[in-house]
């Protein structure tokens, strides 16, 4: 069995190193593809695999086509729009992620980023506190539970909004308080943190509508995905209403303009490091080698993302 660990941003070595001694104890081979530059190479390095470990790297139908033995990808961290999923299910290949892993090293980055804007981006000046401050908890996956739990700690009020989970008890007992619709959401926070997934359904569904309805003062931070953002909405609400502000982990396309134009108002992390810690490298790179052998030595499917 032949496992690839393709890394275009490496893992921190004691990740790597634990994904190594995972495999190899296994019976497996390891086979390394760190920093590359360019597609060929990732096309090269796939014709031979039965399974392929990836962070953000994408997994195209032309690396899955190119990829014959593939049995399996495993993607070490919590989205998977990186990989083709409808490519991978047409040949059967079990596509997985590591949910959870990485969720307190994004938690952490979104309070950090609030913190970050209420004191006007660490300039000096008069800032704000979020103590006594209402957060709006888009989405209440593992990440934004974490979120919740946090601003708890710091004093928030603590409200969340996710079709999926139902069942009020499920916040009751974080001490959250459910909200009916994304509208209720944003018109009643001071900070909302978005924690959605990329989907056909949620793809620029934070939009001009949304954003308008956001109190005076407000703060959209959005450790997620860019997609979600309807970027030409937000450029429009941020030159209406002076008052909002927006801060991301994943620059805007538009992040230039939007610096520009909102200068302290906005701010984006220089690259995408929400779940850049040492210990979120470590826990999503042997999950993931751990769920690969689990997969071959006994069908164990548990987080498979895509579904025939
Ligand atoms: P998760 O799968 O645990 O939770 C996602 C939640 O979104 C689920 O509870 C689901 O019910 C909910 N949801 C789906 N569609 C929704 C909708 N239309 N409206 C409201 N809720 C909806 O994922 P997670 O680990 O909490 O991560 C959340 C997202 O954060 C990921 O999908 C990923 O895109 C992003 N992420 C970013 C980084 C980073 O480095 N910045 C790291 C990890 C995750």
């Amino acid at each position: 069995m032949k496992v690839l660990l393709a890394t275009e941003k490496p893992f921190a070595k004691v990740a790597s190193d634990g994904i190594r001694e995972i495999v190899e104890k296994a019976g497996y081979e390891l086979v390394v593809l760190e920093k590359y530059t360019d597609k060929s190479e990732l096309l090269k390095a796939v014709a031979d695999v039965d399974a392929i470990i990836i962070r953000s790297d994408k997994i195209t139908a032309e690396v899955i086509e190119a990829a014959k033995n593939l049995k399996i990808v495993v993607r070490a961290g919590a989205g998977y729009d990186n990989v083709d999923l409808a490519a991978a299910t047409a040949r059967k290949i079990v596509v997985m992620n590591t949910p959870g892993q990485n969720s307190n090293a994004v938690a952490e980055l979104a309070i950090g980023l609030m913190i970050f804007m209420a004191r006007n981006k660490f300039t000096p000046g008069t800032g704000t506190e979020i103590h006594g401050k209402r957060l709006g908890i888009h989405a209440y996956g593992n990440v934004g539970k974490l979120v919740a739990r946090y601003g708890k700690g710091f004093g928030m009020e603590v409200y969340a909004y996710d079709p999926f989970i139902t069942d009020k008890a499920v916040y009751e007992k974080d001490g959250v308080i459910p909200v009916g619709s994304v509208e209720e959401l944003y018109s009643k926070c001071d900070y909302v943190s978005v924690h959605i997934p990329a989907t056909e359904q949620t793809k620029k569904s934070i939009n001009y509508d949304l954003l308008s309805k956001m109190p005076k003062g407000a703060t959209i931070v959005n450790t997620a995905r860019k997609e979600v953002i309807d970027e030409e909405g937000l450029a429009k609400v941020l030159a209406e209403r002076t008052d909002l502000k927006y801060v991301t982990d994943i620059a805007a396309d538009m992040q230039v303009v939007l610096n520009e134009k909102f200068g302290n108002r906005v701010f984006a992390t220089p690259k995408k490091m929400g779940a850049e810690t040492q210990e979120a490298n470590v826990n999503a790179a042997l999950a993931a080698a751990n769920q690969i052998v689990a997969f071959f030595t006994k069908g164990e499917n548990r987080f498979q993302v895509n579904k025939w």
